[in-house]
Parts: structure tokens; C-alpha cells; sequence
């Protein structure tokens, strides 16, 4: 299963609870909805990177992401 992390309410989301997209220096972040994204665009850097488990999550995201297209491109 596919999770992403919103960085600015810290919860974790799957993909259908995914309202909003914000690109911050190449990487792209999920949020719950588009106040956190709001909130995310004007401030990244107070949100991004600053501990382990954020860390860990995307990296964690980041590997599911590849496993999905490996999936997707077995299916036919
Ligand atoms: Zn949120």
C-alpha cells in the first residue's frame, strides 16, 4: 500500500485522501487538504526535514512508489 506523509497536520495518508500536491526542491509533498498546502508553500522549510520519522516516511514512500510501478508493469 501506497502512504504518503503530510508534513504540516503529520498525519499519513493514503493515496485517495491525497487533496493536495506542492513541489519543494524536487521533491513532492501530500497534504490532507489545500489549507495545508497553503500553509506549506509559504513556509517549507519550517515543515520539511527536521526529524527521523519524517525521514523515514518518505523514504518509505519513495520505496513503495517504485514496488507500485514494478507491480503495475507486471499486471498484463
Ligand atoms: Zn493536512
Amino acid at each position: 500500500m501506497v502512504m504518503y506523509y503530510d508534513p504540516v497536520c503529520k498525519d499519513v495518508l493514503t493515496p485517495d485522501q491525497v487533496k493536495a500536491n506542492f513541489t519543494h526542491k524536487e521533491t513532492s509533498y501530500k497534504f490532507c487538504c489545500e489549507d495545508c498546502r497553503d500553509k506549506f508553500s509559504q513556509d517549507p522549510e519550517k515543515y520539511v526535514g527536521r526529524n527521523w520519522w519524517q525521514r523515514f516516511i518518505y523514504r518509505l514512500a519513495e520505496s513503495n512508489a517504485e514496488e507500485f510501478k514494478g507491480e503495475k508493469l507486471s499486471c498484463h
